[in-house]
């Protein structure tokens, strides 16, 4: 039987990424981006104020003090002075925040630093009553003990230059990268495209979750589990329902699901009367990799592919003509393990990438802990970060089907094959499953 690691190979062997596409930035959480973006303009475009106050010619302040007749005011969204204009000597320009600095001044002094007056002396009221008084013929007193020339001001071109690369190819756009990309005028990104993942769930005794199941009957709980995943995982999820354990009906669902870049069946894959999915995939034409991996829980999987005919529409190509299908045993813990271990890494792959495979980390047993298995075993595990790092409960856990001990989890730790005591602080690897 194959081990995981062997079986992860064939399955990023298998799967190829897809085409990138142009896609509008903020549906792009999660893609990765397929080409450097450079900015197309200086940032910020002009020198700009990082406050509230006036702006003024150091030259005419003695140790951050002085009093200036006021030479009008800009606000943000002013456009910047001509040349024709300028802050002339012994005046200021009151100024906010994001507005273009006026021509002639090199310096800002915040607001709580100055006091205005109108022509005839000082005057009480609102800021707004004051301002509306002084603006015309009025002066500012400047007291600004810490004053420097330059101060306050964000030159242009200070964050970025027109043409900087700011963001480079394969990188996986988070909010902060979507934020920049509009910043920079990338209201579209090249990016690769979302995973188009088809779901179904398999068997007689499965029903929908608004049913209530009648004798032999239970609910369809990994149907929502591997949409929820698909989702989380930046792939586009499309659930097309419950097969009934015979081949017309799975040929009938499966059919459809032919048409994603990702198929995905859970139940049916293992060797009783009624698992008939394996060979359902076979007669439809699909390839098998593998049927089985040395693991617990998980070890029925099935791995194939199937080509699939050039779009004859016209539609785009999307650079694969391949569907991958994983047959997940229908066990809720044996799915969710299936997909970190196997379906997300083929999802990511495709999307672009560079690391598809999941990540580990290295954790002290809260507890001692034996056991014995033939197989390596991720049990469903509580992941905390400790002050002296990682530190990892085992949740109690009742066998596969138990999707309240996954409900408490946030990771499988990894107990290997064989017979093993470990006492509490020795380590084991964890597979996170939430970050
Ligand atoms: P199977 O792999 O089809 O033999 O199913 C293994 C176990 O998982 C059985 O107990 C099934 O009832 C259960 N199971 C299969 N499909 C689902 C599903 N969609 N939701 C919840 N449990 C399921
Ligand atoms: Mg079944």
């Amino acid at each position: 039987m194959l081990n995981i690691d062997e079986a992860q190979r064939l399955v990023l062997s298998t799967a190829t990424v897809l085409r990138p596409a142009p896609s509008p930035s903020g549906q792009s959480l999660g893609q990765v981006l397929a080409e450097d973006v450079a900015s197309d303009m200086d940032m910020p475009p002009f020198d700009k104020s990082l406050v509230d106050g006036f702006a003024v010619r150091s030259a005419d302040l003695v140790g951050g003090c002085g009093k200036l007749a006021i030479a009008g005011e800009v606000v943000a969204g002013d456009a910047p002075w001509g040349p024709d204009r300028t802050v002339a000597s012994g005046t200021a320009v009151r100024i906010m925040t994001g507005a273009a600095i006026p021509s002639g001044a090199d310096a800002v002094v915040m607001v709580e630093r100055t006091q205005v007056e109108s022509a005839a002396g000082a005057v009480q009221g609102s800021d707004r009553a004051v301002w509306s008084q002084a603006r015309d013929g009025g002066s500012v007193a400047i007291r600004d003990d810490r004053f420097k020339p330059g101060q306050n001001i964000m030159r242009q071109g200070s964050e970025m230059t027109s043409g900087q690369v700011v963001l480079r190819a394969g990188t996986r756009l988070r909010a902060a990268e979507i934020g920049l990309l509009a910043a920079v005028g990338f209201g579209t990104a090249p990016v690769f495209p979302r995973a188009d993942v088809s779901i179904i769930s398999t068997g007689n005794e499965i029903v929908e979750a608004d049913v209530r199941p009648g004798p032999g009957q239970i609910r369809n709980s990994n149907g929502s589990t591997l949409a929820a995943m698909v989702t989380e995982a930046g792939g586009a999820a499309r659930y097309l329902g419950i097969a009934r354990d015979t081949a017309s009906d799975l040929e009938r669902l499966v059919r459809a699901g032919l048409e994603s870049d990702i198929l995905l069946l859970s139940g049916g894959v293992s060797a009783g009367e009624l698992d008939l999915v394996p060979d359902v995939l076979k007669g439809l034409g699909a390839r098998e990799i593998f049927h089985k991996v040395s693991l617990k829980p998980g070890k029925p999987i099935w791995f194939g592919a199937r080509e699939r005919p050039a779009p004859g529409d016209g539609s785009s190509d999307r650079g694969s003509r391949q569907t991958l299908i994983f047959g997940l045993p229908g066990n809720p813990v044996s799915v969710v393990v299936c997909f970190e271990l196997f379906v997300k890494p083929a999802m990511r792959r495709l999307m672009g990438f560079a690391e598809p495979l999941p990540r580990h980390v290295s954790a002290a047993l809260a507890e001692d802990r034996s056991w014995r298995s033939d197989r390596p075993t991720y049990c469903p595990a509580s992941l905390e970060a400790g002050d002296n790092g990682w530190q990892v409960r085992l949740v109690q856990w009742k066998g596969s089907p138990d999707l309240l001990a996954l409900a408490d989890s946030n990771g499988f730790a990894i107990l290997p094959e064989g017979d093993h005591q470990k006492r509490r602080g020795e380590h084991v690897r964890v597979l996170r499953t939430e970050f």
